[in-house]
């Protein structure tokens, strides 16, 4: 199957790059992950046009593909190095996923809803990203495969479980917006410092769709 991408696309990603780290963003292993990834693909039919603009998109099922600077901005304070085994939890369009996977990480996402699910693990294997997706909820994590060296959360969380947090290594970190979905949530980096010992540090306000029990 043939991967729809132009040189005019390539450019517009450029553009997009350049706004990413005018606003602060200095990894360069995440600036060129974006370059690199095609998020039109990652797009509801019809909304393409949108996918190099600095914005969060819906895609289906009332959710929403975030906004390319806090994708950006989550992954660099993840601090990933190459081999690192990450666990994100809301795999949504798959996005975030590939840019995990691009910049060198083993790369497992969990989702909870079913179609997301589907399609998600439908396009990254056609992209050719090899991440591992689960079906499931992630306040559970994926305990089959703890302890990761990070773990980021790409949906509103209020209260961190101690079930994700156990899942860290020693000195891995979890990264995720807290506070309630429909106010900002406030970027927190959690960092396990020894087996009952954590560290946190907070970082600016953002908005995203809330992280919801069970799945469907
Ligand atoms: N990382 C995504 C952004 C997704 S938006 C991307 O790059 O496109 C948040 C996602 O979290 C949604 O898909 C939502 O269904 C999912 N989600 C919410 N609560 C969840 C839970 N308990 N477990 C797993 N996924 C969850």
């Amino acid at each position: 199957m043939t991967i729809y991408d132009t040189p005019v696309l390539q450019g517009r990603r450029l553009q997009l790059v350049k706004t990413i780290a005018s606003k602060g963003i200095e990894d360069k292993s995440v600036l060129d992950a974006i370059q690199t990834i095609p998020r039109h693909l990652f797009l509801s039919k019809g909304l393409e046009y949108l996918a190099y603009d600095d914005r969060a998109i819906s895609i289906s099922d009332n959710q929403t593909i975030s906004q390319p600077y806090t994708v950006a901005f989550q992954t660099q304070l993840l601090e990933v190095r190459n081999g690192d085994k990450i666990l994100e939890i809301g795999t949504g369009s798959g996005y975030q996923a590939a840019v995990l996977s691009v910049i060198g990480a083993d790369v497992y996402s969990v989702e909870r809803i079913e179609n997301l699910y589907n399609n998600s693990t439908k396009l990254l294997k056609k992209l050719g990203y090899k991440v591992k997706i689960f079906y499931g909820d992630g306040y559970e994590g994926v305990p089959q495969y703890q302890p990761f060296d990070g773990i980021l959360i790409t949906a509103a969380i209020e209260i961190i479980p101690d079930i994700l947090l156990n899942q860290l290594k020693i000195g891995g970190c979890l990264v995720a917006p807290v506070g309630k979905a429909g106010y900002g949530q406030v970027m927190k980096k959690i960092t396990r410092k020894s087996e009952f010992d954590f560290d946190t540090k907070e970082y600016g306000l953002f908005t995203f769709v809330p992280m919801l029990k069970g799945k469907i």
